[in-house]
């Protein structure tokens, strides 16, 4: 691979992106002694996971709720440097049949909907009952039906996937719903990770604190391909979507995109939980109410709406088998780019979480250091 220069002038790295996966990077490459120049064509850093205080004085997150949960101790322990925590579990309720039920679907949702009184054991019997066979579970579509049948299906997954990824679930592989997990307990937390918490004063200073290195520029507000054949450098960090970054030259990779809606209400709270899914009514697939979220107090309340979109800024990659083809013939060509290190959730086009993204990034500087022997000291 090409060495990253130590040279008076210029910087050893060039990094595309202030989002997790960029902000990593510059941050262990710099402490390092490397001079880091990072870039992102947004008017701020922290990518999808940047968050500030809207006119009303409320903390929001324009791309979206964020909620941070992790297994890796490893990744906690390394944000910890740069954050304080809040513990916080998030719970989302799915508006179906005029009610408001549990997501995932655990023992109280089936009680709910059914009008029963069912036991953990007996709920156990009762998706064993309508479950349906499926040899191989490939897509998301098996993944549900198999383990909750039909009707559950349909209720909870059918709709909000069509809309959220206009496929149907069979369309999908099985990974997507597979995020869901079914339950037999009252357990109605959405996820069940280790570490479920939010960085205290939120990501946007937590990613400040991360990129506050006298070795680290930051500049904004600017796409790379602006600045790269002027500004001198060793090598490329790149996390921006990789089908643009060949140009497309073998068409499109599909990325699914959202628009978000925005409200602000005179009014302390608007919903009883962080999240309310909207399976099968409206064009939205979810509300969130930050306040749930960050903990904040105030007497109004901001809440954002999600609708799905085919055209926009790339948010999610598509994960089915005919993109992952598309997929590995740009992953050939990042390959053949050893001046060039691929790193995050648009690079990879894969479907990771925060979390990953940090440990994904952690592990591609541990491989481009092990790669580059310090510079002899003079
Ligand atoms: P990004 O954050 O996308 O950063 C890439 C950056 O590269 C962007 O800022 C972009 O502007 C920049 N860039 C691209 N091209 C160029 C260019 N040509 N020149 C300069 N800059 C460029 N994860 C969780 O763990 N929990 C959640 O609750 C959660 N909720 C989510 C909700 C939504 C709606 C979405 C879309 C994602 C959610 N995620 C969640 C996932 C999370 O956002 C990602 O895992 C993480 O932000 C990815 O970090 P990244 O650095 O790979 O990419
Ligand atoms: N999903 C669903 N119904 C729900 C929640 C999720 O069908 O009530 C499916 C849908 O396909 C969604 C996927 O599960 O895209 C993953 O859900 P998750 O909440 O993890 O999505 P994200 O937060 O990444 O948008």
């Amino acid at each position: 691979m090409t060495e990253p220069t130590s040279t008076s002038q210029g910087f050893d790295y060039l990094i595309v992106g202030a989002g997790f996966a960029g902000s990593v990077l510059a941050e262990r490459l710099a402490n390092d002694g490397k001079r880091v120049l990072i870039v992102d064509k947004r008017p701020h850093i922290g990518g999808n996971a940047y968050d500030c205080y809207n006119d009303d004085g409320i903390l929001i997150h324009p791309y979206g709720p964020h909620i941070f949960h992790t297994n890796s101790r490893e990744v906690i322990d390394y944000l910890s440097r740069f954050t304080k925590w809040r513990p916080y579990e998030h719970r989302v309720l799915a508006s179906v049949d005029g009610q408001l039920l549990p997501i995932p679907i655990n023992l109280d949702t089936v009680n709910k909907l059914y009008g029963l009184s069912l036991t953990s054991f007996q709920v156990e019997e009762f998706f064993a009952s309508v479950a349906e066979k499926v040899d191989q579970v490939r897509t998301s579509e098996d993944v549900v039906v198999s383990k909750v049948g039909r009707d559950l299906y349909n209720k909870f997954f059918r709709g909000y996937t069509r809309k959220q990824w206009d496929l149907d679930p069979s369309e999908l592989d099985a990974s997507v719903t597979a995020r869901v997990p079914t339950r037999t307990n009252r357990d109605d937390r959405y996820f069940a990770d280790t570490y479920q918490m939010m960085p205290l004063h939120g990501y946007t200073r937590m990613f400040e604190n991360m990129l506050a290195h006298p070795n680290i520029k930051v500049m904004l507000g600017t796409d790379y391909r602006e600045i790269a054949d002027f500004i001198p450098y060793g090598h490329m960090i790149y996390t921006g979507p990789v089908d643009a970054f060949f140009d497309y030259c073998y068409g499109k990779l599909p990325y699914r995109s959202l628009e978000f809606v925005h409200e602000t209400h005179a009014q302390e709270q608007f919903q009883a939980v962080g999240t309310v899914n909207y399976p099968n009514d409206y064009a939205y697939t979810r509300i969130s109410e930050f306040k749930h979220i960050t903990g904040q107090q105030h007497r109004h309340t901001s809440v954002v709406y999600e609708l799905p979109r085919a055209e926009g800024d790339p948010y999610y990659p598509i994960p089915r088998p005919a993109n992952q083809e598309l997929y590995k013939k740009y992953a050939a060509l990042a390959e053949g780019r050893p001046d060039v290190t691929f790193v995050g959730r648009l690079a990879t086009y894969r479907y990771y979480n925060m979390d990953q993204v940090v440990a994904q990034a952690l592990t591609t500087y541990k491989k481009l250091t092990a790669a580059t022997p310090e510079p002899e000291a003079q």
